[in-house]
């Protein structure tokens, strides 16, 4: 039942109570079907960060047209509604009808960030359900949770009921089919619900495995209790975004919320290879929409929002096929008037191009974001980033020549093998992206953002032991004592605490679940929040759980060592990230296979899915993909095959690109 009544007299004592009233453009109310599963779809941080959420907003529209499915949203309260909601006895709500969570059937989270694992445990505990599995009853909500963080999904372990591993858009029907026939059933009992959603492909059921550690303390490995349950879990993965051209109906909120502008994805998946990117492994194979479909999104999507602004979105959106043809025909596109801007939020410098430049300027020039991620060649090898500096001023070049005058840059610190030299060469580089600009404008600048690396499953990072605070501290010091007299150049950097405090749940086990609930009991929600994080909650918690931070940031791991994340697969082989590993201490770096023979990484051959890609050539500019010069662009005659041979070990011995 709604919470309305209750709800309303505290929005006049809270900040930005549009938050919860939901009424944006776009927003459905569905009706609620004794047959229908009840889908409440949340967000663990606030309103704003949480409604540009395209995922959610996606499975949103796919389980209302959906015959047994209804779904509604959901966020975290802010703290000062948070604590009357408790005072007042107000359960979590839907922000579409404002119904209590409990009328709902799933409660169901995405999760792209660790360190809101604490508000996760806090919207079940404020839904009116026990924060742990092993303590709900039938009639009780189903939590599950997906997203790139689920990879892992250990640390979260007791306090889920299912993990979806992978694209959802097939795999939620599935799910509404199982939980709408359970409800039919009058939910006789959750073990039976719970052995049903463990076989549907992609979906974890954490409560049927377990986890086993020697004498030591190290974990053996991960195991099945139950028939119904997979010895390993396999993520899903689309083969056709053309199938889905999701959302049709993007939310336009009525208050202000991050990225506020029309979203349309291009595409899915990035097979770059940097070794340091988690969603570039996860997300394999590169999937494009058709071009035309783009287009039509953009402009369907334009004009029923009446947004001037639209993001092309994707991991590295120069990537895609035609992209300048696209971005032209948008801003060109005579009914919106020459005034539509278009934003790429995720751009390779290697592919940027002054066509490019000219086309998204043309509507607003706002600060250009590249991403170098290290400070010289060598680390760039090491991580995969075959981004050359020539590409870098290339880039830089191009958008400074089209009238733009503020560059971002962002870069990792803490990177394997990383020395002095390598931190030092961040500020040569901005140094000499400021000189270029100089040649274009009086007074260029440039911001360089640097994030202490943390090390996440499916990489070929996985096995590296974080820097530590200290050692992060010291290379940022290291920059900014340089960089103290370049006044153009303004340095920007993550706090090593938070750094410290993500490792610990990135690679975490089943043990991390306490350390998240320790947290969550002495108040530490909102740890994304620069104001609201303590690290000491977290230091605190693994003491008092006998655990340390050496154990689960700072170790290396060893090489047969069990991970957490063993019998769950992105479809990756852990030879092939281990080779990976191998790689790059020897600073070898490998192409993009989209454009080159396959390495039988996995994520293709193990699903018989493969590259959708409009252009067998990759795009003008840039120095990796087959190994030639590719500045000229478009002239690498690649044949895509059907199915790809597998790299022969002496291609592999030789770094060659077949
Ligand atoms: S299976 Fe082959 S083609 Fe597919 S992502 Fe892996 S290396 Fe690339």
């Amino acid at each position: 039942m709604t919470v309305w009544n209750r709800l309303e007299p505290l929005l006049g004592k809270v900040q930005k109570p549009a938050r919860y009233i939901g009424c944006e453009d776009g927003a459905q109310t569905p009706e609620h079907r004794p047959e229908a599963a009840a889908w409440l779809l949340g967000y663990p941080d606030t309103y704003e960060i949480g409604l540009p959420n395209q995922g959610l907003q996606i499975l949103r529209e796919i389980i209302n047209e959906h015959p047994l499915g209804v779904a509604e949203r959901t966020y975290a309260p802010w703290t000062d509604l948070e604590e009357l909601m408790r005072l007042e006895g107000v359960p979590l709500f839907s922000v579409d009808s404002h119904r209590a969570a409990a009328d709902f059937d799933i409660m169901a989270f995405n999760l792209s960030a660790e360190l809101t694992y604490t508000n996760l445990v806090n919207l079940i505990d404020l839904a009116g359900v026990p924060i742990r599995s092993v303590d709900r009853e039938p009639g009780h909500l189903l939590i599950g949770v997906g997203g790139h963080c689920t990879y892992n999904p250990e640390p979260i372990a007791d306090f889920v009921d299912f993990v979806v591993l992978g694209d959802g858009e097939e795999v939620v029907g599935e799910i509404t089919e199982v939980v709408a026939a359970w409800r039919v059933a009058g939910k006789p009992d959750r073990l039976g619900v719970l052995r049903d959603l463990a076989g549907i492909a992609g979906v974890y059921v954490p409560s049927l495995y377990e986890a086993i550690y020697d004498a030591d303390g190290r974990l053996v490995e991960t195991v099945p209790l139950d028939s119904a349950a997979p010895p390993v879990v396999e993520k899903r993965t689309l083969p056709d975004l053309a199938e889905w051209p999701y959302p049709r109906q993007q939310l336009v909120p009525l208050t202000e919320v991050v990225h506020d502008r029309l979203n349309v994805e291009v595409f899915r998946g990035c097979t770059r290879g940097c070794r340091f990117c988690q969603a570039g492994m996860i997300t394999r194979p590169v999937r494009e929409r058709p071009a035309d479909q783009v287009r039509t999104m953009v402009a369907d999507g334009l004009r029923r929002t009446g947004y001037d602004e639209v993001a092309l979105t994707s991991l590295s959106t120069a990537d895609f096929s035609g992209i300048e043809q696209v971005v032209s025909e948008t801003v060109n596109d005579p009914e919106f008037g020459g005034q539509v801007s278009v934003s790429l939020p995720s751009l390779r410098v290697d592919a940027f191009t002054v066509g490019i430049a000219g086309q998204i300027g043309k509507a607003r020039r706002t600060g250009l974001t590249f991403a170098p991620e290290a400070g010289t060649w060598r680390m760039r090898q090491v991580i995969n980033k075959l981004v050359r500096e020539e590409d870098l001023y290339a880039a830089v070049r191009s958008a400074y020549s089209q009238g733009w005058r503020r560059m971002k840059l962002y870069f990792l610190t803490g990177l394997p093998t990383e020395t002095d030299e390598d931190t030092l060469g961040i500020a040569s580089l901005a140094r000499n992206v400021v000189a270029i600009g100089r040649e274009y404008h009086k007074s260029p600048s440039v911001t360089i953002s640097v994030g202490g690396f943390v090390p996440k499953a499916f990489t070929p990072f996985q096995w590296f032991g974080q820097n530590t605070q200290e050692e992060l501290r010291r290379k940022i010091n290291l920059l900014r004592d340089e960089l103290r007299r370049d006044h153009a150049v303004k340095l920007k950097w993550h706090d090593p605490r938070a750094s410290a405090a993500e490792g610990i749940v990135s690679r975490g086990d089943r043990r991390l679940g306490a350390v998240i609930e320790d947290v969550w009991r002495h108040g530490g929600t909102f740890q994304e929040w620069t104001e609201k994080f303590d690290l000491q909650f977290w230091l605190d918690a693994l003491e008092r759980q006998g655990l340390t931070l050496e154990q689960y940031v700072y170790r290396h791991r060893e090489e047969h060592e069990a991970l957490p994340w063993d019998h769950i697969s992105a479809g990756l082989h852990r030879d092939f990230l281990w080779m990976e590993w191998r790689d790059a201490l020897n600073e070898v770096g490998l192409e993009d296979c989209r454009w080159t023979p396959c390495y039988d990484c996995g994520a293709c051959t193990g699903y018989g899915v493969e590259h959708v890609v409009a252009s067998a050539v990759p795009p003008a500019g840039g120095s990796q993909g087959t190994g030639q010069d590719l500045t000229v662009g478009g002239e690498v005659p690649v044949t895509l095959l059907a199915t790809r041979p597998a790299r022969s070990d002496a291609a592999v011995a030789a770094g060659a690109s077949g």
